[in-house]
């Protein structure tokens, strides 16, 4: 246990609020849903106390790592943050793509360079050390993927138990991952959302820590990280669009806030992207709801998709999705597996970053929505390519 005196970070941490009824809670305690509503709890900060030291010249100076942001992440001894290095990505500007579909200005956010090759290391590193620093002792997660392998390395970094639930059919590679990072997998036969109803079942019996994406503050805090980064790597502007391959949604909404609290603290003006969300046309219940106009996404079913990170057939932060999307003028699109598999090639051929489906549905999506006239070709794009390509070696033949 780390000692009583140990440094304390700049972190201006104040309440947790719940994401329905803006009821309030003390945020030195492991939490998960709000009791208000079984929604979301949301992390809430002193932005004019941050404003005052997180400065575009003081960050400069910081470590080239998402905990150069810590006036806004939760933790708040420096002891208790668990980094393998997340964060701080590359913002690459992809001028021969850009020349190849029509649209100069477009910039590929590359979370594939993250810790475990995906930028579920952002929401899992501060999530882990957020709930090493309150104490927890075992954590569970049910993951398609991804989230699972970013919380076994953070897990096993900060020496805690890690459970990991997973479909019975997910790519072997996810699997081993996780077990060589020292997690217990338990295989499920459903989907990540019957993944989900094994932890929740486990909790009383073995004392686990949920770490499920938004069932938890957290995961969201870190990955909001990617809002803070584009606009500092910008030069504090945004762009005129961003486009997100959306399963739960956490990094889109992670931004979202990002977006209002640089605002707060002065960062940035009112100008947002239009945010846009992709899903895969055999999983697509947010791009359904926003089409029907719904405030809550209804259940998707018989979700199938070779992007595992877009296998959400439920999302509990479902309406903070459809409202990010609507509030920033955007969109959401569903593409097909095949056009993922035809654009992660166009994407590595004229970029040498090699997607995972999920960054190259960006891409497939950027192409319609340039036919369509929704984006003109003189506009900023970045797409966000979430994982690495090299994670699924049994999609590429
Ligand atoms: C988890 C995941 C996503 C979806 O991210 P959310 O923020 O949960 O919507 C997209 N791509 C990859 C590679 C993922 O692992």
């Amino acid at each position: 246990m780390p000692a009583a005196h140990a440094t304390a970070t700049r972190s201006t941490l104040t309440h947790l609020e719940c994401s329905r009824t803006g009821t309030r809670y003390a945020p030195d305690q492991l939490m998960n849903l709000s009791p208000a509503s079984g929604k979301p709890l949301l992390a809430r900060y002193d932005l004019a106390a941050a404003a005052v030291t997180m400065t575009p010249a003081a960050l400069a100076t910081r470590p080239q790592t998402m905990w150069r942001y810590e006036e806004v992440l939760p933790v708040r001894r420096a002891d208790a943050i668990i980094s393998l290095g997340e964060g701080w990505t590359p913002l690459v500007h992809a001028e021969r793509l850009g020349a190849r579909i029509g649209c100069p200005q477009t910039y590929i956010k590359d979370e594939s360079l993250n810790p475990t090759g995906s930028f579920k290391a952002r929401g899992l590193s501060a999530a882990v050390s957020r709930a090493y620093e309150l104490g927890a002792t075992r954590l569970a997660i049910p993951s398609a993927g991804n989230a699972a392998g970013a919380m076994s390395a953070y897990a096993a970094a900060a020496g805690l138990r890690a459970d990991v639930f997973m479909p019975a059919d997910v790519p072997r590679l996810f699997r081993t991952e996780c077990e060589q990072l020292g997690a217990t997998v338990t295989l499920v036969n459903g989907l990540i959302t019957d993944c989900g109803v094994k932890v929740r079942e486990g909790i009383p019996v073995h004392g686990w820590f949920d770490v499920s994406t938004l069932r938890e503050p957290y995961r969201i805090e870190g990955k909001k990280t990617m809002g803070y980064e584009l606009a500092e790597q910008m030069g504090w502007r945004l762009p005129d669009v961003i486009i997100y391959p959306t399963g739960g949604g956490t990094g889109l909404v992670g931004m979202w806030k990002a977006f209002r609290e640089m605002e707060c603290m002065g960062l940035i003006g009112p100008k947002r992207p239009r945010m846009v969300s992709v899903q895969s046309t055999g999983c697509a219940p947010i791009v359904r709801a926003f089409e029907q106009g719904d405030e809550f996404a209804e259940p998707w079913q018989g979700a199938a998709t070779v992007a595992d990170g877009l296998r959400v057939p439920a999302a509990i932060g479902d309406f903070l999705i459809l409202e990010a999307l609507r509030a920033s003028g955007g969109t959401a699109i569903a593409v097909t597996d095949q056009e993922m598999l035809d654009y992660a090639r166009v994407m590595g051929s004229h970029t040498g970053i090699f997607p995972a489906p999920e960054g190259a549905a960006c891409l497939a999506a950027q192409v319609r929505l340039l036919q369509q006239g929704w984006i003109q070709p003189e506009e900023t794009v970045v797409l966000f390519n979430t994982g690495s390509g090299l994670k699924y070696a049994h999609l590429w033949g």
